[in-house]
Protein backbone atom coordinates (compact mmCIF):
# COMPACT_ATOMS: atom_id res chain seq x y z
CA UNK A 1 0.00 0.00 0.00
CA UNK A 2 1.59 3.40 -0.69
CA UNK A 3 1.93 5.70 1.78
CA UNK A 4 2.43 9.01 0.08
CA UNK A 5 3.44 12.11 2.78
CA UNK A 6 4.58 15.49 2.93
CA UNK A 7 7.19 16.78 5.18
CA UNK A 8 8.98 20.18 5.68
CA UNK A 9 12.86 20.63 5.09
CA UNK A 10 15.08 23.89 5.65
CA UNK A 11 18.04 24.21 4.21
CA UNK A 12 19.59 26.31 7.10
CA UNK A 13 21.74 29.46 6.47
CA UNK A 14 25.10 28.04 7.15
CA UNK A 15 24.33 26.03 4.09
CA UNK A 16 22.57 28.78 1.70
CA UNK A 17 25.50 30.95 2.96
CA UNK A 18 28.28 27.63 1.12
CA UNK A 19 25.51 27.99 -1.59
CA UNK A 20 25.23 24.32 -1.42
CA UNK A 21 21.17 24.76 -1.86
CA UNK A 22 21.58 23.39 -5.46
CA UNK A 23 23.59 20.02 -4.30
CA UNK A 24 21.28 19.91 -1.06
CA UNK A 25 18.25 19.83 -3.82
CA UNK A 26 19.77 17.27 -6.27
CA UNK A 27 20.45 14.85 -2.84
CA UNK A 28 16.72 14.82 -2.16
CA UNK A 29 15.76 14.73 -5.89
CA UNK A 30 17.99 11.33 -6.35
CA UNK A 31 16.55 10.23 -3.50
CA UNK A 32 13.04 10.17 -4.99
CA UNK A 33 11.49 13.47 -3.38
CA UNK A 34 9.75 15.44 -5.13
CA UNK A 35 9.65 19.22 -3.91
CA UNK A 36 6.20 20.34 -4.55
CA UNK A 37 7.09 23.72 -3.04
CA UNK A 38 9.83 25.86 -2.51
CA UNK A 39 11.01 29.81 -1.48
CA UNK A 40 13.84 31.00 -0.52
CA UNK A 41 13.20 33.63 2.72
CA UNK A 42 15.21 35.02 5.61
CA UNK A 43 13.05 34.92 8.64
CA UNK A 44 13.12 37.77 11.30
CA UNK A 45 13.73 36.87 14.89
CA UNK A 46 10.01 36.42 15.99
CA UNK A 47 9.23 33.82 13.13
CA UNK A 48 11.91 31.88 14.15
CA UNK A 49 10.76 32.23 17.75
CA UNK A 50 7.80 30.79 16.64
CA UNK A 51 9.04 27.67 14.17
CA UNK A 52 11.07 26.95 16.76
CA UNK A 53 9.00 27.05 19.47
CA UNK A 54 8.57 23.48 20.82
CA UNK A 55 12.02 24.15 21.72
CA UNK A 56 11.21 27.51 23.74
CA UNK A 57 12.69 25.75 27.42
CA UNK A 58 15.89 24.82 25.79
CA UNK A 59 18.77 26.16 26.90
CA UNK A 60 19.55 26.63 23.15
CA UNK A 61 16.89 27.98 21.86
CA UNK A 62 18.11 31.54 21.93
CA UNK A 63 21.17 31.11 19.87
CA UNK A 64 19.30 28.40 17.25
CA UNK A 65 15.94 31.55 16.60
CA UNK A 66 18.86 33.84 16.38
CA UNK A 67 21.19 31.18 14.21
CA UNK A 68 18.14 30.46 11.82
CA UNK A 69 17.31 34.08 11.50
CA UNK A 70 20.65 34.83 10.72
CA UNK A 71 20.44 34.70 6.76
CA UNK A 72 18.39 33.43 3.86
CA UNK A 73 17.20 29.91 3.90
CA UNK A 74 15.15 27.74 1.43
CA UNK A 75 12.14 26.10 2.79
CA UNK A 76 11.04 23.40 0.59
CA UNK A 77 7.91 20.48 0.92
CA UNK A 78 9.19 17.56 -0.08
CA UNK A 79 6.86 14.60 -0.85
CA UNK A 80 7.68 10.74 -1.30
CA UNK A 81 6.31 7.34 0.05
CA UNK A 82 7.02 7.92 4.18
CA UNK A 83 8.11 11.41 3.69
CA UNK A 84 8.91 12.13 7.19
CA UNK A 85 11.52 9.38 8.44
CA UNK A 86 12.68 9.00 4.94
CA UNK A 87 13.53 12.53 5.06
CA UNK A 88 14.92 12.25 8.59
CA UNK A 89 17.33 9.30 7.29
CA UNK A 90 18.88 11.21 4.72
CA UNK A 91 19.52 13.97 7.36
CA UNK A 92 20.90 11.88 9.26
CA UNK A 93 21.36 12.87 13.51
CA UNK A 94 21.40 16.94 15.07
CA UNK A 95 24.89 16.48 15.58
CA UNK A 96 27.05 16.15 12.34
CA UNK A 97 30.20 14.13 14.44
CA UNK A 98 27.40 11.39 15.23
CA UNK A 99 25.50 11.20 11.56
CA UNK A 100 25.88 8.33 9.74
CA UNK A 101 28.23 8.45 6.40
CA UNK A 102 26.16 9.89 3.26
CA UNK A 103 23.87 11.82 5.16
CA UNK A 104 23.52 15.54 4.94
CA UNK A 105 24.30 16.48 8.09
CA UNK A 106 27.73 14.28 8.24
CA UNK A 107 28.94 15.79 4.77
CA UNK A 108 27.89 19.27 5.25
CA UNK A 109 27.06 19.83 8.64
CA UNK A 110 29.59 21.89 10.65
CA UNK A 111 28.67 21.85 14.30
CA UNK A 112 25.40 21.03 15.95
CA UNK A 113 23.66 24.61 15.61
CA UNK A 114 25.29 24.63 12.46
CA UNK A 115 23.78 21.64 10.57
CA UNK A 116 22.50 22.54 7.46
CA UNK A 117 19.73 21.35 7.41
CA UNK A 118 16.05 21.18 9.17
CA UNK A 119 13.24 18.14 8.98
CA UNK A 120 9.70 17.53 10.26
CA UNK A 121 10.04 14.71 12.79
CA UNK A 122 6.22 13.52 12.68
CA UNK A 123 3.70 13.62 10.30
CA UNK A 124 1.29 16.21 12.91
CA UNK A 125 4.32 18.96 13.27
CA UNK A 126 4.90 18.10 9.31
CA UNK A 127 1.40 19.41 8.81
CA UNK A 128 2.01 22.36 10.98
CA UNK A 129 5.68 23.51 9.44
CA UNK A 130 4.29 23.04 5.94
CA UNK A 131 1.56 25.38 7.11
CA UNK A 132 4.12 27.86 8.57
CA UNK A 133 6.07 28.21 5.51
CA UNK A 134 3.32 27.71 2.80
CA UNK A 135 -0.32 29.48 4.30
CA UNK A 136 -1.84 30.04 1.00
N1 LIG B 1 20.36 22.38 18.58
C1 LIG B 1 21.42 23.02 19.17
N2 LIG B 1 21.96 22.48 20.31
C2 LIG B 1 21.50 21.33 20.86
C3 LIG B 1 20.42 20.68 20.24
C4 LIG B 1 19.87 21.23 19.11
O1 LIG B 1 21.87 24.06 18.69
O2 LIG B 1 22.05 20.88 21.88
C5 LIG B 1 19.76 22.95 17.37
C6 LIG B 1 20.13 22.19 16.12
O3 LIG B 1 20.37 23.12 15.08
C7 LIG B 1 18.90 21.37 15.82
C8 LIG B 1 17.79 22.29 16.33
O4 LIG B 1 18.34 22.91 17.47
O5 LIG B 1 18.80 21.06 14.45
C9 LIG B 1 16.51 21.60 16.71
O6 LIG B 1 16.81 20.57 17.63
P1 LIG B 1 16.19 19.13 17.49
O7 LIG B 1 16.48 18.39 18.74
O8 LIG B 1 14.77 19.25 17.07
O9 LIG B 1 17.07 18.48 16.33
P2 LIG B 1 16.69 18.09 14.83
O10 LIG B 1 15.25 17.68 14.81
O11 LIG B 1 16.96 19.30 13.98
O12 LIG B 1 17.62 16.97 14.47
MG1 LIG C 1 13.57 18.66 15.51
Amino acid sequence: MSNIEQTLSIIKPDAVERNLDEKIKSIFVKEGFKIVKEKKIKLEKIDAEKFYKVHETKPFYYDLCEYLSSGPIVAMVLEKENAVSSNRQIMGATDPKNANEGTIRKQYGISIDKNSVHGSDSIENAKKEINFFFKD
